[in-house]
């Protein structure tokens, strides 16, 4: 017998992270007046319920991006909050492929540990409204504040959220050890990243969209140095000293280079798209 519900941990004072089954994870963060529900994962539990569970203050549901792991639960709700240059590939998320991913993530541990099948995963009924989101909005909950920052690369419309009160960063996959840039060239998702660390000093912990990855039930945030790893690979991918490996991932291979905590995978036929000026290496 395995795990059947996602587990819940309190990270900090009313802020929880929320386990699904070493898919994803979301977080809860509550104020005085409402609520924040940072993504929604695969859709393979209630979340809705969980979530009454924690508070009753109403709430609002943001994505950090739309790839199916984060944006697959979004039909239980009637509007979520995510940056625009996402808003198809949220909307267009399929149930196959959404079952295949939980299938991949079981096989490579999570139904050892975890008790879910592909078929938890039910097709949306239907699509929430959908409300850009944009850098430097902010969602007030009540004697906490939580920051909008665009940080593109791993996709296009990658949100980070940065909660005043407790001093997290929630990155989504936009920065993280295992981080994939999907959704822009290199030089893109390195002023991405540049970008983020002029937010360095206003946060202490930084969590990511996956917490507990497969079979491995952990609740721990990010080592403090993996922004300015991914930094560093990105720039060696650049300037062409970066030493490239091929890795197995999810079934397929991943062409990436790494740098101390963390390692950066990438298009290498996409390092500057062709309209772009490149960084300054
Ligand atoms: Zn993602």
């Amino acid at each position: 017998m395995g795990i059947k519900t996602p587990f819940v941990s309190e990270i900090a004072k009313n802020t929880y992270a929320i386990n699904e089954f070493g898919l994803t994870a979301m977080y809860l963060l509550v104020g005085d007046e409402s609520a924040l529900l940072i993504d929604t994962g695969c859709g393979a539990c209630d979340l809705k319920g969980l979530v009454a569970k924690l508070t009753d203050k109403s709430y609002r549901v943001v994505l950090t991006h739309g790839h199916l792991d984060h944006a697959g639960g979004i039909g239980a709700f009637d509007e979520v909050y995510l940056g625009e240059g996402d808003f198809e590939m949220a909307a267009g998320v399929d149930t196959e492929e959404l079952r295949n991913y939980l299938d991949t993530l079981g096989n490579m541990g999570g139904y050892d540990v975890y008790d879910y099948t592909r078929d938890d995963v039910q097709e949306a009924a239907q699509l929430p409204k959908m409300t850009a989101i944009h850098d430097g909005d902010r969602f007030e909950l009540g004697n906490r504040s939580v920051l909008a920052i665009e940080v593109p690369g791993h996709t296009k419309g990658g949100i980070c959220f940065l909660d005043e009160k407790t001093r997290i960063l929630f990155s989504g996959d936009a920065c993280n050890c295992n981080l994939l840039v999907m959704g822009t060239s290199v030089n893109t998702a390195l002023r991405g990243l540049d970008y983020l660390k002029t937010y360095d000093g206003r946060y202490q912990q930084m969590y990511n969209g996956h917490i507990g990855y497969a079979g491995i039930p952990t609740c721990l945030s990010l080592p403090e140095s993996t922004l300015d790893d991914c930094i560093h690979i990105m720039k060696m991918i650049l300037d062409g000293t970066a030493v490239i490996e091929k890795v197995p991932f999810l079934g397929g291979e991943n062409t990436c280079a790494a740098y101390g905590t963390s390692r950066v995978s990438f298009d290498p036929e996409r390092l500057i798209d062709k309209d772009e000026t490149p960084r300054k290496l």
